[in-house]
């Protein structure tokens, strides 16, 4: 129950928080809120780890020990995580820098798409995305990339790796642009790569400007003018070229517009290495400097301020069984608006039920801690046992319902075979409790009695399968269904949908919530059905109220 994440890599680690910075005075403007988006390996776990440190989240005393298997023990608690050695749930950790509050929601790393990954994206205000200079963008990150396009949250680039033979500099921001349609703003300029690295340059600078090659090695310059016609690095072989790709970028790229990157058209890239500590100070100032605090909220009927008055705050993730031995569940809900006091009463929009909400977390770089105060784009974890639901809206008491924390329909559909008949009611709690938290989704066909299961990418098949059997004791197979697809059915015509219903009741199941769920073989059936009832709406997102 102590140890949560990547930190755990870290021996001795220790939180360092500043009590003020979390009092309401300061409020919601201190906050910043964001997610790291990547293609697996490109450096999010390293980057994380070293952001903490940077910040004095952490301290390392001693070095990091045994690094990759000991940290994959201690720090990813399912089992399944254990064997693929990815992390597939994402959890968040709160920090300070620079007289600010930083919120880090961790996205999860492997390639398959996830509704989690996307309600992630969905609570953050902005986002960074690491790419690795050799590989340049890579599939997930172009997918992450287009999820954060969608709200065109404003990205800042780090280009890791530079420590390593890569790409040029000059290449990998044309890239950028030409396969994200983005301007860049590089904040940061490699001086040679590989073996060749001699650190890095400050770009964006008025005034003095640090070459720096590693944590101790810093060289000042009066100006960005000055290094760039420093004579003995104008002839030397690896700062020379540098500098002239420097020069270059300088002469033809637009200078950083705080507004441009703000509504998502303009990245500032910081190129470094999080493996040796270089361009990470750099990125901290980037967020803290440029990134927006939080956001109005869409949400029914009109956007929550995060200056409003009343306390909100929306459910974006149900973590369950984080302990096995203590079977807890806990539920991240991200604060909308309000000053959040320990002990307060809130309202579930949904359920219309009042809970006391009277050990609130936040989580720190290694630890949880209660939360006494908490404000809009802060995260706090509510302990809870089933009460809330993904996308459930908290109140003091108004009707709100936040908006946009979709569920998508399932591209694959399978049966539940359970050999062992006597486990039929923890089977249906289990299914209802992943259910609750994302992981999967249930349908339970109209004929016929085994349960159907969905889901959007085929790791979450392995993820429910482990899951049941390790946290539930319940083995269970999956068998092939002969759907392929599932559309939630709805329309302004009852008599239709009845008529729908009635003729079709071998392709229909229930959703958790009771709701008609058409589950097609093909897409030329789901096309035939829509061409035949033409007063139906067949949806393949669903907004969780
Ligand atoms: P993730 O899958 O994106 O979380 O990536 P990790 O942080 O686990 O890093 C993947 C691999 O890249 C690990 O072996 C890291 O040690 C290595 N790595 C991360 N950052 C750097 C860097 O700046 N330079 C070099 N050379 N290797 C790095």
């Amino acid at each position: 129950m102590d140890d949560i994440n990547l930190a755990d890599a870290l021996e001795g680690a220790s939180a360092i928080r500043d009590a003020e910075l979390f009092s309401a005075d300061k409020g919601h403007l201190k906050r910043r809120t964001f997610a790291i988006i990547s293609h697996p390996d490109a450096g999010k776990t390293t980057l994380t780890e070293k952001l903490l440190f940077e910040s004095g989240a952490i301290r390392l005393a001693g070095q990091v020990k045994e690094r990759g298997e000991r940290r994959r023990t201690r720090s990813d608690w399912m089992e399944i995580e254990q064997k693929r050695g990815i992390s597939i749930s994402s959890s968040v950790m709160t920090f300070e820098y620079d007289g600010l509050v930083l919120n880090l929601l961790d996205t999860p790393g492997h390639a398959d798409f996830s509704e989690d990954t996307y309600r992630t994206l969905t609570a953050v205000d902005s986002a960074i995305m690491v790419i690795d200079a050799a590989k340049g963008i890579e599939a997930q990150t172009l997918k992450l990339f287009e999820v954060c396009r969608l709200r065109d949250i404003p990205i800042i680039t780090f280009v890791n790796k530079i420590d390593r033979e890569g790409r040029d500099p000059l290449e990998i921001l044309d890239e950028i642009m030409s396969s994200l349609a983005l301007d860049v703003t590089p904040v940061t300029w490699p001086m040679g790569m590989g073996t060749d690295f001699r650190g890095i340059v400050q770009v964006g600078a008025q005034g003095p400007v640090r070459l720096t090659r590693n944590t101790r090695e810093r060289v000042e310059f009066a100006s960005l003018d000055a290094f760039a016609a420093d004579p003995t690095l104008a002839t030397d072989p690896i700062f020379g070229p540098s500098i002239e790709g420097l020069e270059i970028a300088r002469g033809t790229l637009p200078a950083f517009d705080v507004d441009a990157y703000r509504s998502g058209h303009l990245t500032p890239v910081v190129f470094g290495s999080a493996m040796r500590e270089v361009g990470v100070r750099d990125l901290l100032d980037a967020i803290s400097t440029f990134a927006p605090s939080p956001l109005p909220q869409p949400a029914l009927p009109a956007a929550i301020q995060p200056s409003g008055k009343e306390v909100s705050g929306f459910v974006l993730k149900i973590q369950a069984n984080m302990d096995p031995n203590h079977r807890d569940r806990i539920a991240f809900v991200r604060l909308t608006s309000g000053v959040f006091k320990r002990g307060m009463r809130l309202k579930n929009v949904r359920t219309g039920k009042d809970m006391k909400v009277s050990a609130p977390m936040f989580f720190f770089a290694r630890d949880r801690e209660i939360a006494d105060e908490a404000v809009a784009g802060d995260i706090v974890g509510i302990p809870n046992h089933g009460t809330l639901s993904v996308g459930d809206t908290l109140t003091e008491g108004s009707t709100l319902t936040v908006t946009g924390i979709p569920s998508f329909a399932p591209e694959m559909i399978r049966r539940v075979r359970l050999p062992d008949a006597m486990k039929v009611k923890q089977l249906q709690k289990a299914l209802n409790d992943l259910a609750e938290e994302g992981v999967i989704q249930v349908f339970r066909p109209v004929i016929g009695s085994s349960w159907l299961v969905g889901v959007v990418g085929a790791l979450q098949l392995d993820v429910l399968v482990s899951r049941l059997a390790v946290e539930y004791g319940v083995e269970i197979m999956l068998e092939a269904a002969p759907f392929d697809t599932a559309r939630w059915v709805d329309t302004d015509d009852a008599a239709e949908l009845d008529r729908f219903v009635k003729a079709n009741q071998g392709d229909l199941a229930r959703d958790r919530e009771d709701r008609p769920v058409f589950l097609a073989r093909n897409s030329w059936e789901l096309s035939y059905a829509q061409k035949n009832y033409p007063a139906v709406r067949f949806t393949a997102t669903r907004e969780r109220h």
